[in-house]
């Protein structure tokens, strides 16, 4: 309505505004002073003309002010700026959900990073035995500190629990019979599927029992001379609740003894300490499941353990033979980041308090809520002054989850910083916070955006009160 000259011809309005669009070398005159590769600059200026072409042939009303210097200067900028960093960027999760896929799992501590900064910068011993000046194995530098800490006989490390449940499958079961309750055919955030993965590996479900009941008679009966192995899966993302019953591990372990069959579990998120020191349900341990008899059990190295992104796979000796002898585990070895990462997160186990408190992703469990409390008055006093004319801001108790597929059902009480902006939608404060400089990531709920605090670290409060300024445009003052 502000736009389009009523009086006129759409189309002659539209040719008028096509018209006013500059020409790409024109444009680029008026940027040739900026520093930044002539890739973006180019690049960054052509979409700018597109965007506008591709506006005014839309029909939507447009205005001639619109095609100025300055006003399409502006939009370039900010295309530009958008080229020149980096896509793979820092966030503050707000969400409260500490093992979170989506935004890298679990963080690690600063020893850790720097014991990875050293092999990334130096050649190393990788696979280079010190002790006879031969080749060496990659795992023999985890392999020990991992049998101690969790009384296996044997491990191997590979890229992840996907790669080691397909890896332990493909070695024990190809062209076999592997037998999984029906309650545990699991599938982990849309591309991990128990059946899937079971097909690539060559393996055979054969699935027994009912979604919620379960009994060893069910394996039993199922056992033939294709049987191959008994796998557990841990259904470490969603519950049955009601009238359910599991085949308890030791009761697999027994049946697999008396039959001279394997068993192994898939523990997902395994754990080196127990969990209900967190307030939260009791789940078995590394160590429990070890000494439960099982062959092999594989779990996740960024998830409850705290540590890069890796698949741990611990066992019976023989079996781990064969598994480490599979040509399959060299397209998933563990790269030597990785390694780095994971043997100085396995050294603080062996001090369990350290562990503890160092470790984030364990430090984030053991909170306690007046710690989380003080860090939302900490970012409460920093806005309230700035924000008060554009923003209610209040701390309410919420619920922070461990995530990363692990206790779906369990909450851990928390605090969060709620939002409510007075002059825009607080669906735009949410898309504003993604788009700016360090970008925020909250959930919205009852009409307020969600910051909790658990999440948040100290030292990012200062960050994350500019970025709430920036979304806001507003001073600091
Ligand atoms: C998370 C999970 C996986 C997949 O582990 P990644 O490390 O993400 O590959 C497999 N099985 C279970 C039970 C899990 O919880």
């Amino acid at each position: 309505m502000a736009g389009q000259d009523e009086t006129k011809p759409r189309g002659a309005a539209m040719k008028e505004l096509l018209r006013a669009i500059p020409k790409v070398d024109e444009f680029l005159s008026w940027v040739e002073h900026i520093e930044a590769p002539v890739r973006f600059v180019k690049g960054a200026v052509r979409e700018v003309l597109a965007a506008e072409r591709e506006f005014i042939l839309s029909g939507q009303p447009g205005r001639l002010e619109d095609l100025g210097r300055q006003v399409l200067l502006s939009k370039f900028e900010k295309r530009l700026r958008n080229k020149l960093t980096a896509n793979f960027r820092t966030v503050i999760n707000g969400t409260g959900v500490i093992v979170h896929t989506n935004m890298g799992r679990s963080l690690l501590p600063p020893e850790a990073m720097a014991n990875l900064v050293k092999v990334g910068s130096r050649y190393s011993n990788l696979e280079f035995d010190l002790a006879t000046g031969k080749r060496g194995s990659r795992y023999a530098l985890v392999e020990e500190l991992l049998c101690e800490l969790t009384g296996a006989e044997a491990g191997l490390v590979v890229n992840n629990n996907a790669a080691a449940v397909l890896l332990a499958l493909d070695t024990l079961a190809r062209g076999r019979e592997v037998i999984v309750s029906r309650g545990q055919l699991v599938e982990i955030g849309g591309s991990f599927r128990i059946p899937e993965v079971m097909e690539k590996s060559g393996a055979f479900l054969r699935e027994v029992g009912a979604t919620n009941r379960t009994h060893p008679r069910d394996y039993e009966g199922a056992i033939n001379e294709h049987t191959a192995l008994l796998l557990k899966v841990h259904t470490s993302n969603y519950r049955i609740i009601g009238f359910t019953s599991e085949v308890s591990l030791p009761e697999l372990v027994e049946l697999g003894g008396r039959h001279n069959l394997p068993v192994m579990e898939d523990l997902g998120s395994g754990s080196l300490v127990d969990l209900t020191r967190f307030g939260l349900e009791k789940e078995p341990t590394v160590p429990e499941v070890i000494k439960a008899g099982v062959d092999v059990v594989t779990f996740s190295g960024d998830k409850l353990l705290g540590g890069p992104q890796a698949g741990l796979i611990l066992g019976k000796r023989d079996i781990i033979a064969r598994i480490k002898q599979n040509p399959l585990n060299r397209a998933l070895r563990i790269d030597k980041f990785t390694l780095a990462g994971l043997e100085s997160i396995l050294r603080l186990y062996f001090d369990e308090e350290r562990a503890l408190s160092v470790i984030p992703t364990l430090a984030m469990m053991g909170m306690s809520v007046a710690v989380i409390e003080r860090r939302a008055g900490k970012l409460m006093r920093r806005l309230k002054k700035v924000l008060a004319e554009r923003c209610g801001v209040a701390a309410i108790p919420v619920f922070s989850r461990v995530g990363g597929g692990a206790m779906p059902e369990q909450d851990l009480p928390s605090r969060a910083v709620a939002l409510r902006p007075l002059l825009m939608k607080v669906t735009e404060l949410e898309r504003k916070l993604r788009e700016v400089s360090l970008p925020v990531i909250g959930r919205i709920e009852n009409e307020a955006f969600l910051l909790d605090m658990r999440t948040v670290a100290d030292e990012e409060i200062p960050q994350l009160a500019a970025s709430l300024f920036e979304a806001f445009e507003v001073e600091e003052k």
